[in-house]
């Protein structure tokens, strides 16, 4: 079979999953669907504009809700602007369920691909991943054989092979690693801001500056915000705000604990085009983007710098390291040094579904946020719009296992 109608097949299966019939909706999303079907179009608030909020919105858009989407900053200016968006599921093999939910969101992207609108910076060459150390290069073997029990395509490749995959790399000594072909990357910013086109074009209104200081509730249910230009009525209120969700949440009383891990990433002016897939090398991450910029972290995502060092400094230090990879980069010009502050819930799990106590708040924050998008964007729309309970969401996921 061709590596195009894998990749067909893949979206289609998913698709179909995703589409699957859900569990019997709970009494609250009930009237939601009870009052949607009213004849009125149902209102959605979604608060955020980062790639949550914008696959939200899109997702609600398209199926004929009145979506208003709101940001204090702008489209993708918090954690989704300084992601490294590298779209997988190789990494979620601890949970199952974690995974199956990125490798629908792989999928899910391939569905919004496919669909008409602003396109989508996106590429899918795979992944390269090699390791020096002895006991790493067993793990990243171990994980291979685990995903692939679970059908994931994969395979072991040799140092030969690495550098057939990879033309425009060095790869120094002769290490063995993993190659993913059906994994990707997507251009962050790029992305949201064609989703956000997308949800105008199906009738969504985004504003910017606009900061929610507080959501309006009566009788134990939201009905819209507060903001410092005025009130918006709602049917339904989405927090997608990334880090401002946990204020957003608690001042309501619903428990929603993250905690921030800096992720340091250089971004270098845009280069000839050299690389399709992203690689994780032994002490750098890297890949290049649709527009010819490459994005480069130190060790595994972390990237690297003494304490005191300027960002430039920090970006020079981890473009030094990755010039045994890229030696043609070592003196690139630098854009810019990000230190992007990750959105960890509080057991590492996606945060997804209606709130406990607040009738019609729902709620939206995870890590890997950039791969699960469409899945949760399109989840979100089904569990608001047609008063479902999609049932993988229940294996972990729910906001009421903090309460
Ligand atoms: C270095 C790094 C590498 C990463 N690598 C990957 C990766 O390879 N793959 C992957 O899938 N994920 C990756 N991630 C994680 C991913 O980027 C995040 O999960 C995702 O971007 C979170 O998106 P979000 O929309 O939830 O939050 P954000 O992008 O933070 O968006 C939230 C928005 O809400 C707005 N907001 C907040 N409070 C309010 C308020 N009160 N009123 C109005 N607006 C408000 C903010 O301005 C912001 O724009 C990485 C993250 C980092 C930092």
């Amino acid at each position: 079979m061709e590596r195009r109608q894998v990749l067909q097949l893949l979206a289609a299966s998913a698709s179909a999953l995703a589409f699957a019939p859900a569990r019997p909706a709970s009494a609250a999303a009930a009237t939601a669907a009870t009052a949607a079907a009213g004849g009125q179009p149902r209102k959605v608030v979604v608060i955020g504009a980062g790639i949550l909020g914008a696959a939200i919105g899109y997702e609600l858009s398209k199926r004929g809700a009145e979506v208003t989407i709101l940001d204090r900053a702008g489209p993708a200016a918090a954690t989704t602007g300084d992601s490294f968006a590298y779209l997988n599921a190789s990494t979620k093999a601890s949970s199952r369920p974690y995974y199956t939910l990125n490798w629908l969101g792989m999928a899910g992207w391939h569905a919004w691909q496919n669909e008409p609108g602003a396109p989508l910076p996106l590429k899918w060459a795979g992944s390269v991943y090699w390791r020096d150390d002895a006991a790493k290069a067993r793990q990243v073997a171990e994980t291979l054989a685990t995903v692939r029990g679970w059908g994931y395509a994969g395979q072991p490749v040799d140092a030969a092979q690495i550098r057939r995959l990879l033309p425009g790399v060095t790869v120094p000594g002769a290490p063995t690693g993993t190659f993913y072909p059906e994994e990707g990357s997507v251009d962050p910013a790029e992305a949201v801001r064609a989703l956000l086109e997308r949800a105008q074009q199906h009738g969504a209104t985004v504003r910017y500056p606009v900061e929610v200081t507080s959501l309006i509730v009566e009788d134990s249910q939201v009905r819209g915000v507060r903001t410092k230009d005025g009130e918006l009525r709602a049917d339904t209120v989405v927090i997608a705000a990334g880090h401002g969700s946990q204020a957003l949440a608690e001042s309501l009383g619903v428990a929603l604990p993250l905690t921030a891990s800096t992720g340091i990433l250089v971004h270098t002016a845009p280069q000839p085009h050299f690389l399709d897939k992203v690689v994780f090398a032994s002490h750098n991450t890297f890949r290049q983007k649709v527009d010819g910029r490459v994005v480069i972290s130190g060790s595994g995502h972390e990237g690297g710098g003494g304490p005191g060092s300027s960002p430039e400094e920090i970006g020079r230090g981890i473009l030094a390291s990755a010039a045994q990879y890229l030696p043609q980069l070592r003196d690139a010009e630098i854009e810019r040094v990000s230190f992007g502050q990750r959105v960890l819930p509080g057991d590492s799990f996606p945060i997804v579904g209606f709130a406990p106590k607040v009738s019609q708040l729902y709620v939206a924050v995870s890590h890997s946020g950039v791969t699960l998008a469409p899945v949760i964007g399109r989840w979100a729309a089904t569990e608001i719009l047609d008063g479902a309970r999609v049932d993988l969401l229940d294996e972990g996921f729910r906001p009421d296992r903090f309460a």
